[in-house]
């Protein structure tokens, strides 16, 4: 009997109820924040974003191996994300670079958390509803114009360092094109930067410290790196992904897959030439065929949109692929050249099984979208 589950992936997938799950690669977590912070300049700190469940990763075991790495700035996007962060023994410091409703300003306080100024009519709003000074960080909108004071609003942003409740300790803002190599956005990019310093400056010429700043995240340290900022926010990369297949980098770093995801089979069949696969009967059997039902569909978070595209799939060291229509908690794949294949085996969808490894690159793009999306939205259930 296997009692204490470590976070040993070889002990994980012995255990033999398990359903469809995810395993945690700590080793290339570390070995990817490692090499991302090469990347930083000298005084330039990691925060760790782990919103999102550390973009499915399970933000309490990630962030409390990053606390053991020396990590101590993360970053959340709601203060719910936060507290449960804090409720888990997380030391350091946690951004919230979401907006926060004034109502739940205690939070913040009881909580230690550091609350991104969304304008300056949330930061008025947060310093009205505020019993005690709360940690603030004020976002400047350069050009992405989601969140953020349009940085031009000079006054109105100064006139926050004298809100009694706001302890403002830093300023950023969000680069909207840093993956991309077209011309017109690296000139966009540069803009950006250039504005956020420029308004930096202006606040510092009217005798007001801004604190701690930063701007880039994954894609603005790959490509932007040499920048003279306290934070660089880093989330996907240090997961060991790109966004796409084909990420057009400067350079590109040798990131290694945290996360690799996993199923099994519930049962073998043959099937007649002639005979349909699924809902919707998309995949007809032209030969003789063995198919396999695997336990995972799209309320794991594997997308639908995946059906009848071929994705491939690993078993018993093999790659074969999903036929049919991907079902809510199921989906079958073609065993045909894997006789020996078995209830009860692992099949693995992300990851490596003997030569063959499945990157979430590309299941994403199959998907139609990118591995954030991909990875933030898994949710396996394990039993
Ligand atoms: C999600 C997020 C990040 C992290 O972005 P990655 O591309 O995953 O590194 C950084 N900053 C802000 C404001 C974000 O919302």
């Amino acid at each position: 009997m296997i009692t204490k589950i470590n976070q040993d992936a070889m002990i994980i997938r012995l255990l033999p109820e398990r359903r469809a799950w995810r395993e945690i690669l700590y080793e290339n977590l570390k070995y990817n924040v490692e090499t991302l912070k090469s990347l930083l300049p000298k005084n330039c700190r990691f925060m760790a974003v782990v919103k999102a469940d550390a973009y499915g990763h399970g933000a309490v075991p990630v962030a409390s191996y990053l606390n053991r790495l020396g990590i101590d700035a993360f970053a959340v996007a709601t203060v719910r994300e936060g507290v449960e962060l804090r409720l888990h023994g997380i030391r350091g410091e946690i951004l919230v670079l979401g907006y926060t409703s004034p109502h739940q300003v205690h939070l913040l306080t009881t909580y230690d958390l550091i609350q991104t100024a969304a304008d300056c009519v949330h930061a008025r709003a947060l310093n009205e509803a505020a019993y005690y000074p709360i940690k603030i960080h004020i976002k400047l909108d350069t050009g992405m114009h989601r969140l953020g004071e349009r940085s031009d609003h000079i006054d109105e942003i100064a006139s926050l360092f004298a809100c009694k409740n706001l302890q403002i300790c830093g300023a950023y803002s969000h680069l909207c094109a840093a993956d991309s190599q077209t011309m017109e956005d690296i000139l966009f990019t540069k803009l950006q930067i250039t504005t956020f310093f420029q308004t930096i400056d202006h606040l510092k010429s009217r005798g007001l410290n801004p604190g701690k700043l930063h701007l880039q995240s994954s894609y603005g340290i790959l490509n932007y790196p040499d920048l003279p900022l306290d934070y660089a926010r880093i989330g996907i990369a240090m997961y060991g992904c790109y966004s796409t297949p084909e990420p057009k980098l400067s350079e590109q770093l040798p990131l290694r897959p945290v996360l690799s995801l996993h199923a099994r089979i519930a049962a073998v069949k043959e099937l007649c030439p002639g005979e349909t696969v699924s809902y919707g009967r998309n995949f007809r059997a032209e030969v003789p065929m063995r198919i396999a039902t695997v336990t995972i569909g799209y309320a794991d978070g594997l997308p639908r949109s995946l059906s009848n595209k071929e994705i491939p799939v690993l078993l018993r060291g093999q790659k074969t692929h999903i036929i049919g229509n991907i079902c809510m908690d199921q989906l079958v794949i073609d065993v045909t050249r894997i006789p020996n294949a078995r209830p009860g085996d692992i099949v693995t969808l992300l990851g490596t099984d003997g030569p063959h490894t499945l990157h979430a690159e590309d299941l994403a793009q199959a998907a139609g979208t990118i591995t954030n999306e991909l990875l933030c939205r898994l949710t396996p259930r394990e039993e």
